[in-house]
């Protein structure tokens, strides 16, 4: 068992989130702050483990991550009916519900070093810090690599008894939708996108995201909402990117298409790393 400590998580997207839930279970005393910034990719994200995005990682790592998750939420298992593989897709998820925690205290942190981490507007908070903010952690953290950005964006439309479903619409592009909540079905495409071409093309892009996903649900009137999302890129890194920066910080990001898995990764590295 560790030993207790005073834990400040920086960001309360899925890494920050599952870090806090797991530095709690083991003990440790932990304030979460964040700003909740409009872009945050985990509110887009559908919390789907597909068994491709895992080959990446060890068998050691993946297990440590799936023991983590399952330690905590519910991993459902997920099968989709596909229009062109001629055969079922397995994967799993979590509810994004059950895994984002709101931040004890809102605001925006401007600085973290040394067990010291200061907010905008003068608040102080002290204790072993995790940065977890995502595409943004190198506003805090100025030596690691760099974070690239890609914004996507799920919708989410209103309705409900939808089976699982993954239509291939172009050659590598597939939609994948399911039941997320009892009136919502969850739909994400993939699309990732740099900022400049985000700002041109994601209006015409996004209204043609609804409407595949109004004929997946053979509704052409259904009810859409659609959250962007900034997903953090850290170049060479495929198993995202943790790393400790000084005596009582450390970093995490780089979550990309697999944030699940790897927060929940990180997570397990972070609390090691607290004993
Ligand atoms: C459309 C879409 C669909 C996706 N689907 C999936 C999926 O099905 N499965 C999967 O595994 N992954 C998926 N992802 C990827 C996943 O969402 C991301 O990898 C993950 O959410 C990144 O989480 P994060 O906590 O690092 O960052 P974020 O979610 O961006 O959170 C960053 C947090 O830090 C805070 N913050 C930032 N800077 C500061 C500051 N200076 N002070 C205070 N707070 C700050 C923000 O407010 C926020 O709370 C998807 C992503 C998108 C966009």
């Amino acid at each position: 068992m560790a030993r207790k400590q005073n834990v400040i998580i920086i960001g309360a997207g899925l890494f920050g989130s599952i870090a806090a839930a797991r530095c709690r279970l083991l003990g440790h005393n932990v304030t979460v702050v964040a700003d909740q910034r409009p872009a945050m990719a985990s509110l887009a994200s559908g919390c789907v483990i597909a068994p491709s995005w895992l080959s990446s990682l060890s068998a050691p790592d993946i297990a440590t991550a799936m023991g983590v998750l399952s330690a905590m939420y519910k991993v459902h298992d997920i099968t989709f009916t596909t229009n062109v593989l001629g055969r079922p897709f397995k994967a799993q998820r979590v509810d994004l519900k059950s895994v984002l925690v709101q931040p004890d205290v809102i605001g925006k942190v401007i600085s973290a070093s040394a067990g010291v981490v200061k907010l905008e507007d003068g608040r102080t908070l002290r204790g072993k810090t995790l940065v977890s903010t995502g595409y943004w952690a190198e506003e805090l953290v100025s030596e690691m690599p760099k974070v690239r950005g890609l914004w996507g964006a799920s919708v989410s439309f209103k309705t409900s008894g939808q089976t699982p479903k993954l239509n291939v619409y172009a050659p590598y592009r597939q939609a994948v939708m399911f039941q997320s909540e009892k009136n919502r079905a969850w739909m994400g495409d993939g699309s990732a996108l740099v900022t400049k071409t985000w700002d041109k093309e994601s209006i015409q892009r996004m209204s043609a995201t609804v409407e595949r996903g109004r004929a997946m649900l053979s509704d052409p009137r259904a009810t859409a909402i659609t959250t962007a999302g900034v997903r953090p890129y850290v170049e060479g890194y495929k198993r995202g990117y943790f790393q400790q920066i000084d005596s009582s910080t450390w970093v995490s990001t780089g979550g990309a298409k697999n944030g699940t898995v790897l927060a929940a990764l990180q997570a397990a590295y972070f609390t090691e790393a607290l004993r």
